[in-house]
């Protein structure tokens, strides 16, 4: 399949946030050509299977959702307004338990859909059966990262550590659009025993390793009792980042904990709008940023967040450092929207498809620009982040087959089937 989009607005982010005028193709699943208009003479040789008119609205690249845990579709709007330990406790882990691999795949499969209209084109993914999560996302065509999130309720430790390797290994080499890295689900749900040995899987593999890292206050009051160390300093202490790495949320973080980050070069996490309904507080983003650390942006999960919208995670990425900082200056849009796309896919491993350019995947989106909110065009980057919402997202093109256009769904699947299974399954778990 050979797409031709022109008559187009370009941000490749490859260099900078400059916005070219001019032309993107897709041969396959790669982008084979970015730049200035071509003639029919120049072009004459070249068949296109559709040639779109982008009609001056943008093309970019695809935003990566670097945390989420997309299969709690399921909970959403089920127990909100909790103080986060009885959401937890109360709430999510008694359902989370009834859930089968089949459930998984549908709910999977509903949070992709929310992705395509806001204009995601990868998520990094930490749930249960990795089985049907990577089969939802293969079934619809979306790019997916499953992020290992073991915990001591599995089973035996040396079972569950098999269980992580086996699955490291086997959704590695699974499918193109399937990658898998190390991870567990949190200090606070993994023994000693459990983390030791995931501190060893990613020195055999030489891989990194992600967790959720200090998102709550009393989680890093809990963990200094335990071992007199932060999680930061704690896992760092077991040999947990040799190979890289990150942290999900990463919301009190000391600068001890924020120099390991540095100096072991892991991606800081960020997920603001969880962050803020559950009350766990603000990231030290501007400060992480200062340190050249790099930042991703995720929505964390539809139980927590609500929403799975990336634009609305990158305002309150900017805004909630504004206010944490008292300076209006604090993390600008063009950082912002650099860490929804570059920053995420360098967390998640995915340099392939992280740019506009010649031989990366072709995983991109056009915003419409011709809609209220995005004129005038003063400066297209700030209107995506502080004016922009997911109604502007006019198409999402993952491995270059566009999956969403024009409010429409291209999945292989009638979408009201997945919602209505979606629904199936909360009534039969109430
Ligand atoms: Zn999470």
């Amino acid at each position: 399949m050979r797409t031709r989009f022109y008559n187009a607005r370009i941000l490749t982010l490859a260099n900078g946030f400059d916005v070219q005028y001019g032309e993107v193709w897709v041969d396959g699943n790669l982008i084979s050509y970015v730049g200035e208009s071509k003639t029919c003479d120049e072009r004459k040789t070249l068949e296109f299977d559709r040639e779109i008119n982008a009609n001056g609205n943008l093309i970019m690249p695809g935003f990566k959702n670097a945390h989420t845990h997309s299969a709690m579709t399921f909970l959403r709007s089920y127990a909100d307004d909790l103080p986060l330990l009885d959401w937890l406790n109360k709430q999510v882990f008694p359902m989370e338990a009834k859930l089968t691999g089949e459930d998984m795949y549908h709910l999977s499969k509903l949070a992709i859909l929310e992705y395509l209209t806001s204009g995601m084109t990868a998520n990094f993914d930490m749930y249960f059966c990795p089985d049907d999560v990577s089969k939802a996302s293969i079934d619809m065509g979306f790019r997916t990262v499953l992020s290992g999130g073991v915990n001591d309720f599995i089973g035996e430790t040396d079972s569950t550590l098999n269980l992580l390797e086996g699955w490291f290994r086997k959704f590695n080499q699974h499918h193109e659009l399937i990658g898998y890295r190390l991870g567990f689900h949190a200090e606070y749900t993994c023994n000693l025993s459990l983390l030791k040995g995931i501190a060893a899987l990613s020195r055999k593999y030489c891989a990194p390793v992600f967790t959720h890292n200090s998102e709550s206050a009393s989680e890093v009051e809990q963990c200094v009792n335990r071992y007199g160390m932060t999680p930061t300093v704690f896992l760092d202490s077991l040999g947990m980042f040799e190979y890289g790495g990150g942290g999900y949320h990463c919301v009190h973080m000391t600068d001890d904990d924020l120099r390991i980050f540095q100096k072991k070069q892991l991606s800081v996490i960020t997920n603001p709008g969880s962050n803020v309904k559950l009350a766990s507080g603000i990231a030290p983003i501007k400060k992480t940023m200062d340190m050249g650390i790099n930042i991703a942006i995720g929505t964390d999960g539809p139980a927590s967040n609500n929403c799975l919208d990336m634009f609305r995670e990158m305002f309150l990425t900017t805004a909630l450092q504004k206010i944490k900082e008292n300076d209006a200056s604090a993390v600008d849009a063009n950082d912002v929207l650099y860490m929804a796309t570059v920053g995420g896919s360098k967390a998640m491993g995915l340099t392939k498809c992280d740019t506009l350019e010649v031989g990366k995947l072709a995983d991109l989106i056009m915003i419409d620009l011709h809609q209220p909110n995005m004129q005038p065009i003063n400066n297209i980057t700030k209107n995506l982040v502080y004016s922009g919402s997911k109604q502007n997202v006019k198409l999402t093109m993952v491995n270059g087959k566009i999956l969403y256009e024009n409010n429409n769904f291209y999945v292989g699947e009638d979408v009201e089937g997945i919602y209505q299974k979606a629904n199936e399954i909360i009534n039969r778990l109430r």
